[in-house]
C-alpha cells in the first residue's frame, strides 16, 4: 500500500485530482463519482479518501467511516432520483470480482435489477 494520500490506485489518482473526474459529492472523508463503465442507467461509486484496500482489510476503527459511506450513498441516490430503489454492492477480492484495490461502494439503479447476480 502506497504512503501517498489516497493510495496508489486509479481511485487514489482520482481523489488527488491527478485524473480529472467530476464529483457528485465530496467531503473530508469520501468522494462519489460516476462509474466509467456503467452497468445501469445510474451507476456511481462512493470511495473513502482513506485507501483501505478492500472490505476484508477494514478494521474496527473504520466503523464510522464505513457507515458514513452508506449514508453518503443514500444521499447521492436521492439526488439522482433513485426513489424507485437501487442496489449497493461491495466487491471483495478475486472471487468478489474486485478490480480496483481501494475499497468502494457501487450504487446501481434506474432499471429493474435481476437477482441473484451472476
Ligand atoms: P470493482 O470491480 O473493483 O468492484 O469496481 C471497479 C469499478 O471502477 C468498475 O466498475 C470500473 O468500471 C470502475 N473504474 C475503473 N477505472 C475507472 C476510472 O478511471 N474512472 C471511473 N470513473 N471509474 C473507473
Amino acid at each position: 500500500q502506497s504512503a501517498k494520500p489516497g493510495g496508489d490506485t486509479i481511485f487514489g489518482k482520482i481523489i488527488r485530482g491527478e485524473i480529472k473526474t467530476d464529483f457528485l459529492y465530496e467531503d473530508d472523508q469520501c468522494v462519489a463519482f460516476n462509474d466509467i463503465a456503467p452497468q445501469a442507467p445510474v451507476h456511481f461509486l462512493v470511495v473513502p479518501k482513506k485507501p483501505i484496500v478492500k472490505l476484508s482489510d477494514a478494521e474496527d476503527a473504520d466503523e464510522q467511516l464505513l457507515g458514513h459511506l452508506l449514508i453518503v450513498a443514500k444521499q447521492v441516490a436521492k439526488q439522482r432520483n433513485l426513489e424507485r430503489g437501487y442496489r449497493i454492492i461491495i466487491n471483495d477480492g478475486a472471487h468478489g470480482g474486485q478490480s480496483v484495490y481501494h475499497i468502494h461502494i457501487h450504487v446501481l439503479g434506474g432499471r429493474q435489477l435481476g437477482w441473484p447476480p451472476g
